[in-house]
């Protein structure tokens, strides 16, 4: 069996882990903070195949892997751990407010209903039977159905747990550097330690990046921070995921409305900051007012990894053999993750390739002359 270590106890990490125990393999997790300690461990855990980069495209055979591994994890890993993933179907209602945004959410119910989405336009009379608090100067919305979410600390906790149960060993501390045998990983450093390893799996979020240096070529990952509000609102729960613009609101199994979203520039900073909780409000009050009055309980601020294309990278580092990558999936890294953790151990101990691997190999960024510009996600429905 081959010694592997994974760096990384966010949601591809050990989502990674999880599979290398199903199939046998007792993998090394090193993580330097904490399990889901930065995006995963606070993203809105939306599920949705059916919108974001790449979809329709390279990253929607993913996706729906994803939402097909999903429902089995809830209740796989509820068995193995006793951990509520509160996994629960949703419904996504993507708001117009003019004529362009009508035009432009109409025009993806051809592909929605052909890919079998349960996909309808309600016009706003509709909208409102459903919701009589959202502004009612809105034009309508794009109703669909066959989204999902889970609270993703819960997600990452349970497939670490359930992953321990199955051999693998975590350890905290930080990988500082890697060394190679004749073009073959042989250890992580962790300060002065070298720890073996055969395999190395990097699932360091946006932070993968700071490993090519060892690598000899890029791996061109960078932070995109996103921030959430979660807020106590009087009267009923928000019960679909209201989308507008990219900003989303739901109420969650927590009892609160969760409001995101940003995309800010900001390097490895994760604070928290007051000008994105004004925005996210002033943003989502503009269909749904009474946000302005709700009681904020909490702020929070993380980093998506964000590929240089926007597609995530995973699969073997060309030239050093044995060191994989699992990271960019950006504003989807939780939906992804299950189907990333299974292609990432399946290439790991039999070499097999999933389907939709190609385009999303570590090996496009070795190209002379590839792309490595820093690409702008399209406004998404929903993350
Ligand atoms: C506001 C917001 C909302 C989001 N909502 C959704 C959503 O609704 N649905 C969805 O699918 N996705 C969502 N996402 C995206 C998702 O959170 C991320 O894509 C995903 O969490 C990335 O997971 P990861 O494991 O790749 O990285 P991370 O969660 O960043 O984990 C990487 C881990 O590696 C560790 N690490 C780094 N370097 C080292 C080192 N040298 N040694 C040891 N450990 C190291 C870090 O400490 C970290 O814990 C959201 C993101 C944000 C910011």
């Amino acid at each position: 069996m081959p010694d592997i270590v994974i760096v990384g106890a966010g949601a591809a990490g050990v989502a990674a882990a999880y599979e290398l125990t199903k199939k046998g393999v007792k993998p090394l997790i090193i993580e330097r903070d904490a399990i889901g300690a930065h995006a995963s461990g606070f993203a809105f855990g939306g599920l949705n195949p059916f919108s974001g980069h790449g979809i329709p495209g390279p990253v929607y055979p993913v996706a729906q892997e994803g939402m097909r591994l999903h429902a089995q994890l809830a209740r796989e890993l509820h068995e193995a751990t006793g951990v509520d993933t509160q996994y629960r179907q949703a419904e996504v209602l993507s708001l117009a407010a003019d004529g362009d945004e009508r035009a432009r959410l109409m025009a993806l119910l051809p592909w929605l209903k052909a890919e079998g989405f349960p996909a309808e336009w309600l016009d706003m009379r509709d909208v409102l039977r459903a919701e009589p608090r959202l502004a009612p100067g809105l034009l309508g919305a794009l109703r669909i159905g066959g989204a999902a979410e889970v609270d993703s600390y819960r997600y990452c906790l349970a497939l670490a747990q359930a992953a321990e149960k199955g051999g693998a060993t975590a350890r905290h501390g930080e990988v500082t550097g890697l060394r190679f045998d004749k073009g073959r990983i042989a250890a992580v450093e962790m300060g002065r330690e070298a720890v073996p390893c055969d395999k190395l799996l990097l699932a360091a979020g946006p932070w993968t990046s700071a490993f090519g240096k060892w690598l000899g070529m890029d791996i061109p990952v960078r932070p995109l921070k996103g921030q959430i509000v979660r807020l106590r609102l009087k009267g009923k729960p928000l019960n679909a995921y209201f989308g507008w613009r990219g900003n989303y609101a739901v109420t969650k199994p927590d009892g609160l409305v969760w409001a995101g979203t940003t995309e800010e520039e900001a390097g490895f900073d994760e604070r928290p900051t007051p000008e994105a909780r004004d925005r996210i409000l002033t943003t989502l009050a503009t269909i749904f007012p009474p946000l302005m009055e709700a009681e904020i309980v909490h702020q929070t601020a993380c980093l998506r990894p964000l590929s240089a294309d926007g597609l995530p990278i995973v699969g073997p580092v060309p030239g050093k053999e044995g060191v994989f990558v699992a990271t960019g999936a950006g504003r989807k890294g939780i939906l992804l993750s299950p189907a990333m953790g299974r292609a990432a151990a399946d290439l790991m101990l039999t070499g097999a390739q999933a389907a939709w691997l190609p385009p999303l190999l570590p090996a496009r960024f070795a190209k002379s002359g590839a792309a490595t510009q820093a690409a702008k996600p399209a406004a998404p429905l929903l993350d």
